[in-house]
């Protein structure tokens, strides 16, 4: 096996020798994504040529099996792949070559991918990529094409053609940048049968691609060309002296921390002027080597290379010049305002020198990446995921620049270039197929008392809207659980990046005490490190205590109810507070309270009492967080099913009370059923009340469908009229 220091090697002939070929080239692509350092996420693509028998006539037909649109090598399955027949695709270049008007960039160029459906093989849904050409022309069975560090540094430095051919001799040619497309595929695959013994080529500011007739060969070679790049670009390392050297010092960890903390929801409100961000906090070492260097500001404005990296990261990132050392938090603030207005006019200025008649109109001129000295790197994207492969692929350019600063001088791609693949008419077409976002997508929504019942119950029900969701409850253990239910549904999404909580998916899961204002400010820390910020809050944790033997409730019990039905949610209202007024973003909040706070009942004094003020309290927050925040409250009555409150003791208590009878072996859930039937037939609809009531209307309440309703109790009872609200 051969042995590498740059790049890792994975591949092991007792798992490869066990597949078919189509799944030897999902394994290769599988290895092959694993390391970043060989490609990002979902960048690159590979290729094999396999011959197959064609389900039409019988005959062998040669195939090409190559990663099709959208999807990631490291995750990709069979069904990612696009197939071709061969002869098919070739004979494309006809239809090409008769256009009146070809090359890259031209109107048949862009036309030619509407051609590649027909050459579908065996109704493949799978929609084929525009890198699908280079694949087909290069005369050999199997190709890799990456995004690696080691070869985008040379592909991006001033003098890369002769870079090319200092570090790799004549077995890797050079090709210039050219926007992917059918005449790039022309034009390999005539470098390639011009020189049999040319083994890939480095494509300029854009990456590698490479060939060879046996899979793993292709594969060896892969990491071969990755690894002598690497090489020559370590011989060079700058050491201390990387981008010009230490500008400004690192803050240490817990200042760092604190400084996000505080800063994060104000920057999120800035950047979410036009539509609203999810943030990833990215630091690494070599992150804030560069943030902290006397060249991050000349570099970060050339931009990125690579058109992968480029796409997400957008033009160029944010750099703000501010000392963490001798300025203040107000200066950065002011910096940062500067910086942004600066930055949304630059972007309008690039989009108006470079637009053509027919480009899609602006789209949001707000920064996805912003680079703070002393604190890291800040993405922000619609969802998570997206915004942590934002942060992924600049610190990969950071990578990019390091080595090539190294070797040569780096260069971004050149403005035009960049706006003529941001604003390409196929991408804009890829973005209008896309679904359209779902209500919460670009929302973070807290849940406390997501450990159970109607919070749990919630929590699903708006991760289904497309929130990210922060689960949180008493029981830390049980928050996480929820949260991993809605991870294993919703998935992690792509990107490999985040430090700390801020490498989240989806959903997390926090313990707090909403008694203990440390407590819920702690938690809003999690929640703003995680994701920068936060949108809305639905409190279901409450408390019900009973009565003691005789009847009553003692009075340090009283404490408790109000403390954590009363005084709970104005403290995680109050918190909350402070991130909704530094975000300068609407919000929502719900407070779960009870039909028992209109409705006077035996033996629940403190409870019903406790709810009565949770009722009031609704309102006065929503005097109080006006016109900012809209406050309603849910009035559940007696949901059985699933809830804390109804243990089996209690279940039993009440049938005995109501004179409804049962077997002592019956099942908890049997008990339930049976008390929820009960107390339905006291309801005007006669309906039992589920967790799924009641978390539908907390989802309504916080939805834009009530945008115009704050100040409000919805009872969600089957119909008490003894709970109605006059
Ligand atoms: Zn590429």
């Amino acid at each position: 096996m051969p042995t590498f220091q740059h790049v890792t090697y994975l591949w092991d002939d007792t798992v490869a020798d066990q597949l078919d070929p189509v799944e030897r080239l999902r394994y290769r692509s599988n290895i092959l994504g694993a390391d970043q350092r060989i490609t990002n996420t979902g960048g690159g693509n590979t290729s094999s040529k396999i011959y197959a028998t064609d389900p039409l006539t019988g005959e062998e037909v040669d195939v090409l099996w190559v990663k099709g649109s959208g999807g990631d090598l490291r995750t990709s399955k069979k069904e990612n792949f696009a197939s071709l027949y061969m002869d098919k695709l070739l004979a494309l270049q006809k239809i090409y070559d008769a256009a009146p008007v070809k090359g890259v960039k031209t109107e048949i160029e862009d036309q030619m991918v509407d051609m590649y459906p027909h050459t579908t093989y065996n109704l493949n849904p799978r929609a084929s990529s525009i890198d699908t050409p280079l694949h087909g022309f290069i005369p050999a069975r199997h190709v890799d094409h990456m995004h690696p560090i080691s070869a985008i540094a040379i592909a991006a430095s001033r003098d890369q053609e002769e870079l090319t051919r200092k570090v790799y001799g004549e077995e890797v040619g050079w090709v210039g940048w050219q926007r992917p497309g059918f005449d790039l595929g022309l034009v390999m695959g005539e470098m390639a049968r011009k020189n049999p013994n040319l083994k890939g080529l480095v494509m300029g500011q854009h990456g590698l691609i490479n060939w060879a007739d046996d899979d793993k060969a292709c594969y060896d070679l892969t990491l071969s060309l990755i690894e002598k790049a690497a090489e020559y670009i370590a011989a060079h390392d700058r050491g201390a002296e990387t981008f010009g050297g230490e500008k400004y010092p690192a803050l240490d960890a817990s200042a760092r921390v604190g400084l996000l903390v505080r800063l994060l929801p104000t920057l999120r409100g800035m950047v979410s002027a036009k539509s609203r961000f999810i943030g990833t906090v990215h630091i690494t070492d070599r992150v804030l080597q560069f943030v902290n260097s006397h060249d991050a500001p000349r570099l970060a404005e050339l931009g990125t290379s690579c058109p992968d990296h480029f796409l997400r990261t957008k033009i160029k990132p944010l750099y703000v010049d501010w000392n963490p050392t001798a300025e203040d938090f107000d200066a950065l603030l002011a910096k940062l305002d500067a910086g942004l207005a600066a930055y949304r006019a630059d972007y309008a200025a690039y989009y108006a020198a470079c637009k053509h008649v027919n480009s899609p109109a602006m789209r949001d001129p707000n920064p996805t990446v912003i680079l703070i000295p002393g604190l890291g790197l800040i993405a922000w994207g619609k969802t998570k995921s997206e915004s942590r492969v934002t942060a992924e692929f600049y610190s990969l350019a950071i990578e990019v620049m390091r080595a090539s600063e190294a070797i040569s001088q780096y260069q971004g791609l050149p403005r035009q270039e960049a706006f003529d693949i941001e604003y390409w008419l196929l991408e804009e077409a890829k973005l209008k197929r896309m679904p359209p976002d779902k209500e919460f997508a670009r929302n973070v929504v807290v849940v406390i008392g997501a450990g159970s019942g109607i919070g749990k119950a919630t929590a699903h029900r708006m991760a289904k809207e497309g929130a990210h969701v922060v689960c949180v409850d008493l029981q830390a253990e049980a928050a996480r659980a929820t949260a991993d239910e809605l991870t294993k549904i919703y998935g992690m999404g792509i990107g490999v990046a985040g430090t700390g909580i801020s490498a989240c998916g989806p959903a997390i899961g926090l313990g707090a005490d909403i008694t203990n204002r440390d407590s819920v400010r702690a938690m809003f820390e999690q929640v703003i490190l995680a994701y920068g910020g936060m949108d809305n809050v639905i409190i279901t944790a409450g408390i019900y205590v009973p009565p003691n033997r005789e009847g009553r409730i003692p009075d340090p019990m009283w404490g408790t109810t109000f403390d954590v039905n009363v005084i709970g949610p104005y403290v995680v209202a109050d918190e909350a507070r402070r991130i909704w007024d530094a975000q300068g973003l609407s919000g929502t909040l719900v407070i779960t309270t009870s039909v028992n706070g209109a409705v006077s009942k035996k033996g629940s004094l403190a409870y019903d009492a406790s709810k009565a003020a949770a009722n009031h309290l609704v309102r006065e927050l929503a005097v109080e967080l006006a016109p900012r925040v809209r406050v309603n409250g849910l009035a559940p009555a007696t949901v059985v099913e699933g809830s804390s409150m109804f243990p089996r003791d209690r279940v039993i208590a009440s049938l005995i009370k109501y004179g409804i009878t049962f077997e002592e072996t019956d099942s908890t859930d049997d008990l339930q059923i049976k008390l929820a039937d009960f107390y339905a037939q006291r309801t005007l609809l006669k309906a039992p009340i589920t967790l799924a009531d009641q978390a539908e209307v907390a989802y309504l309440l916080t939805s834009s469908k009530f945008q115009k309703t704050t100040g409000h109790i919805f009872s969600v009872d089957g119909g008490l009229s003894e709970a109605f609200l006059r």
